[in-house]
């Protein structure tokens, strides 16, 4: 049996695309049992008919639809409710589609002030009028895919890992549950811990963590977040390692930023981080202003941050 597969990219970077074709030789595996129906990251297609004469969108009919991206203009609205009418089951694949990922930092900001910053600069000489001619129109915010259309499964990751995406064509294809990973980063990491409060105040990541040689183990590291750096394990999704299971961040000794999304669908991970640090003994007042520390725990769509 031939599996039908349509892809679609909304308010992507193509990242989650190239996750996809990361799989490498299993890419070929998939393709005796899966038939690739609709994939503009690599074939061209025509939205509106070959002769561009159709009055709506049309995408092939297909049992499995991906969609990578969050939704943030009203032409991703479309395209996500053509793939929902035109695919039996949707794959939000990406923590933008999950949940808004990066894009969804802009919505502390309304699309007057966005336009504002994009278009005009201290050094703009004379303010035009806004582009919006063949343009698709802004939303408010950036949302995550289940605030337009309904999902049947998430699979979050910036990008999500190619073992991850591999073993959920196969559970498809053969009609098998998915298994994916549902503890947090801190549950697969090897890094030993010593206790809390230790450390009081947050050290920015300009500074080497302290460890032995650089070919020490790191079940010899002392978890990074004791050693004062603001690492979002607790609260973010296992399965950025793959099969391999170690988080891609800690095996080379760099805080998690988060980027699986929170552990729970609907957590709040900004919330749930000052928490975890409190209650490591870190004084949660000496955060340094810039957000970028956190910059995945604020992109969620549904959170809508307080606009600013
Ligand atoms: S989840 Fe990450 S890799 Fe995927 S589209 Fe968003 S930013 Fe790109
Ligand atoms: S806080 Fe970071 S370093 Fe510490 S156990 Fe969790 S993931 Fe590992
Ligand atoms: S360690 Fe954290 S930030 Fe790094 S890839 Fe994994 S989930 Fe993403």
């Amino acid at each position: 049996m031939t599996v039908k597969v349509a892809s679609e990219w909304l308010n992507s970077c193509s990242g989650c695309e190239i996750s996809i074709i990361d799989m490498g030789e299993r890419l070929l595996e998939v393709l005796k049992v899966a038939e690739f129906v609709h994939l503009p990251a690599l074939m061209d297609h025509k939205y509106f008919g070959q002769l561009g004469d159709g009055k709506q969108i049309e995408i092939p009919q297909a049992d499995v639809g991906i969609i990578s991206g969050g939704v943030r203009n009203e032409e991703h609205v479309e395209v996500a409710e053509a793939m929902r009418k035109s695919c039996n089951i949707i794959i939000a694949l990406g923590t933008c589609a999950t949940h808004g990922g990066i894009p969804a930092l802009a919505n502390a900001y309304t699309k007057e002030q966005i336009f504002q910053r994009y278009y005009h600069t201290e050094t703009t000489d004379v303010p035009d009028a806004y582009p919006s001619e063949g343009l698709p129109t802004l939303l408010d915010s950036c949302m995550a895919l289940d605030e337009k259309i309904k999902v049947d499964i998430c699979m979050p990751g910036c990008p999500p890992h190619p073992d991850h995406i591999f073993s959920a064509l196969v559970a498809l294809v053969e009609g098998r549950p998915l298994a994916l990973p549902e503890k947090s980063v801190c549950d697969t990491c090897p890094t030993r811990r010593e206790g809390k409060g230790k450390v009081d105040t947050v050290r920015r990541f300009l500074h080497t963590p302290e460890y032995g040689a650089p070919d020490e183990p790191l079940d010899q590291m002392r978890c990074l977040l004791e050693q004062g750096y603001v690492c979002m394990g607790p609260v973010t999704r296992a399965g950025c390692g793959g099969d391999g299971i170690v988080p891609r961040c800690i095996s080379a000794r760099v805080p998690c930023r988060g980027c699986y999304g929170p552990v729970q669908p609907n957590g709040n991970q900004r919330l749930d981080m000052l928490n975890a640090m409190a209650s490591n003994g870190i004084d949660i007042s000496t955060l340094p202003e810039s957000a970028s520390m956190l910059r995945f725990s604020g992109a969620h769509g549904r959170l809508k941050p307080k606009r600013v």
